[in-house]
């Protein structure tokens, strides 16, 4: 996948200092589908050209992930276009790796950042659902000039026809800021391959990248209506990483599932006495709209949704992964079996707790079960201060394991963590220690509670505190 973008604009040059790329070196990144270079291959006072070059990495794309059901198969998921096509990864690398480019800021040319210049994008192969006439209603109304050479399905078989794959030529006098911005809105929108898991948020999030031409774009109804299509696919990838583009933390890449820590708590029970001490402890605050943040695969929305005290129901969770299966479980998905009455209790919300976010402020009660030990230490203060001090439930149910009891976990060597992906694992002192701080801080009264079987020295292995204001 290869995007040049090229400027006559005196000195040319200068476009190293818009893009933040020494155009005398190679840059390198790595991003979580492939890697993504800039380099120039032509860069003289008269004329300069970047070149962002994607290699995407197919095999690493589905590593670890659960096949796709039914369409395409486990094939596609390996052989696709993919690696060689502009799609959703090219916004993705824009906005990583030509961040504040994207953004309209300049640290050595401000003022340049902000000045219409003579800019030409060329993408070696677009692939265009909607053919040639839609590429043009989409970019010339912006004001290019739109030259494209559409590419014969295969050229030793003229007569198969053409394919979707475009070469596109892109001229314009613009700030560079809008070319990027038109891109990156623009490329996944002629994709329109079937990778988005968009709920309402992250499209408003990525149509936030409209302001100021797509209100009046004669086209923005297809826009939006491609955007929307809830869909799924490998490369749903791209979408995390544009939320993490703005949330910079690593969350979405850790593991979802938690088997390692399930297998060693299953002889317990631990996961079953964990929910139904979380439910009866919020059933007791009285709530009737409550959140739960980290919500993982969905069990306990699951046992939320089964009592009609709750109300109003929202997950929350910062991998998409963990969104979908969720969704899948509680049959929320479009044809799925949850009874509309059902349906409208609950709600699924992609995000982190490390921000504050408007979304969850208002409620009764938050539930944050077995998720502070994956937040890296120094950000809690970044989460007390977002769930306690901005959102702030009237009650909290907080779990996490009692780290003095795994020397009863046989499997689990001396030292270790329950799952790889815990930051730590606190006694019942460090545990209580932590959460007196946060109740005295921000005006909550924290109680605690052991869940599961009780050891006399070391406590149980499931730690909960119950924070109410
Ligand atoms: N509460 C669930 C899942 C626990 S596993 C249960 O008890 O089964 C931890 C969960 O926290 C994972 O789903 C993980 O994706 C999520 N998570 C980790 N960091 C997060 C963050 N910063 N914001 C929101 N969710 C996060």
């Amino acid at each position: 996948m290869l995007l040049t973008l090229t400027t006559t604009a005196a000195p040319a040059t200068d476009l190293g200092y818009l893009l933040a790329k020494n155009p005398a070196r190679l840059h390198t990144f790595d991003l979580a589908f492939g890697k993504a270079h800039v380099f120039y291959p032509e860069a003289t006072p008269e004329r300069c050209t970047a070149a962002l070059m994607l290699e995407v990495d197919p095999v690493g794309l589905v590593r670890g992930r659960q096949g796709p059901a039914g369409e395409g198969g486990a094939l596609e998921q390996y052989v696709n276009d993919r690696p060689y096509v502009a799609s959703s990864f090219l916004s993705v690398a824009i906005a990583r790796v030509l961040g504040s480019a994207l953004g309209g800021r300049s640290k050595d040319r401000p003022e340049l950042a902000q000045q219409a210049i003579p800019l030409e994008a060329r993408v070696s192969v677009l692939p265009c659902r909607g053919g040639e006439g839609f590429l043009r209603r989409l970019f010339e109304p912006l004001g290019y000039e739109v030259a494209a050479q559409q590419h014969p399905l295969d050229e030793t078989n003229p007569d198969w026809g053409s394919s979707r794959y475009f070469s596109v030529t892109l001229r314009a006098t613009k700030r560079l800021a809008d070319l990027l911005t038109h891109l990156y809105v623009l490329v996944p929108v002629l994709d329109d391959d079937k990778h988005y898991w968009v709920s309402h948020d992250e499209v408003e999030k990525l149509l936030r990248h409209g302001a100021g031409w797509l209100e009046t774009h004669p086209e923005r109804e297809a826009i939006a209506r491609r955007y929307l299509k809830h869909q799924k696919s490998l490369a749903r990838a791209a979408l995390e990483r544009l939320v993490i583009e703005e949330d910079p933390e690593e969350a979405a890449e850790r593991p979802v599932r938690v088997e390692q820590e399930a297998e060693l708590e299953r002889p317990l029970s631990l996961d079953e006495q964990r929910r139904a001490s979380v439910v009866s402890a919020l059933k007791d605050s009285g709530a009737a709209r409550v959140l739960d943040l980290g919500c993982g695969e969905g069990k306990l929305l699951k046992a939320l949704l089964a009592d009609r005290q709750f109300a109003e129901i929202v997950g929350m969770d910062v991998s998409l992964r963990s969104l979908e299966i969720a969704e899948e479980k509680l049959g929320m998905g479009a044809g799925g079996r949850l009874p509309d009455k059902q349906r409208e209790r609950i709600r699924l919300l992609h995000g982190s707790l490390l921000y504050r976010d408007q979304r969850l402020a208002g409620f009764d009660a938050a539930a944050v079960v077995e998720v502070v030990e994956h937040l890296d230490a120094p950000r809690l203060a970044a989460f007390e201060r977002a769930l306690f001090e901005f959102e702030r439930p009237g009650t909290i149910v907080l779990t996490t394991p009692n780290a003095e009891y795994n020397v009863k976990f046989a499997a689990l060597p001396a030292g270790k963590f329950r799952h790889k992906d815990h930051r730590f694992e606190w006694t019942r002192a460090q545990f209580q220690g932590w959460a007196k701080g946060v109740a005295a801080r921000f005006r909550y009264v924290a109680r605690f509670a052991p869940v599961g079987p009780v050891d006399e020295q070391l406590g149980a292995p499931t730690q909960m505190a119950v924070f109410s204001q």
